[in-house]
């Protein structure tokens, strides 16, 4: 009862709302609502994970197995206003239930048992100290706790990059080649990785990251994000 009533007032001064439809949510809801949930633009790429605009996009960057993402990103669209109440409004839960909700379809798909460990990419440390969390984290948590794998930053970023921007994609693998190592206290020696990921455009980062891992002994690396561009 009393602690009824201190939620109540906790939502009365901070209500809670659908971050993508803004309508208050329910006790039960986390997030969003349950009509976003059913209308999130979900690429369904884990049903064709090893043939997709995603894999056809890293041939030859990295010899990873099975590529998908959770949603499509379109400029303007759902997954854009995700992405941006993530980034810029100090929401890591958002990334989180991303990774809850994405664990329900991949296990709905049979992918239980699939991955020994999850493994998100680092966040360049002056973006970490800008935000406060890697959004890329956030969602290997949800990850984890939906397919019950742990996750782990076994990976760490060596040097800073220069803006990647302007680059193209093969300067950009170049650059990004020697960015990332596995950190001292960890080892993916024969581990099925899943490696996860905010967005994915070119795929180099996420590529540079899946080689160091195989470089490092491990089994098998698999690519998931939050959402994929075309
Ligand atoms: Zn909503």
């Amino acid at each position: 009862m009393r602690l009824h009533f201190f939620k109540d007032f906790f939502d009365l001064i901070y209500p809670r709302n659908c971050s993508l439809c803004g309508r208050s949510l329910f006790d039960f809801e986390v997030c969003f609502c349950r009509i976003c949930i059913g209308i999130l633009p979900r690429t369904l790429y884990h049903r064709m994970p090893t043939e997709n605009d995603l894999t056809d996009k890293i041939k030859g960057l990295s010899n990873v197995g099975m590529a998908m993402s959770f949603l499509r990103f379109t400029s303007g669209g759902k997954s854009q206003k995700i992405l941006h109440r993530l980034k810029y409004r100090n929401k890591p839960e958002i990334a989180e239930k991303l990774g809850k909700l994405y664990a329900q379809d991949l296990i709905e798909a049979n992918f239980k048992n699939c991955w020994d460990l999850i493994v998100p990419v680092p966040l360049h440390p002056v973006k970490l100290l800008r935000r406060g969390y890697n959004q890329s984290e956030q969602f290997a948590k949800g990850l984890s706790e939906g397919l019950e794998v742990d996750y782990e930053n076994a990976l760490e970023r060596k040097k800073f990059t220069e803006t990647q921007t302007k680059k193209s994609r093969l300067q950009r693998m170049e650059n990004v080649e020697d960015v990332f190592q596995i950190s001292a206290e960890h080892s993916v020696a024969n581990l099925r990785i899943l490696l996860v990921d905010d967005v994915i455009t070119t795929g180099a980062t996420l590529c540079s990251c899946a080689n160091v891992l195989l470089a490092n002994g491990a089994k098998t690396v698999d690519l998931a994000s939050i959402a994929a561009g075309k």
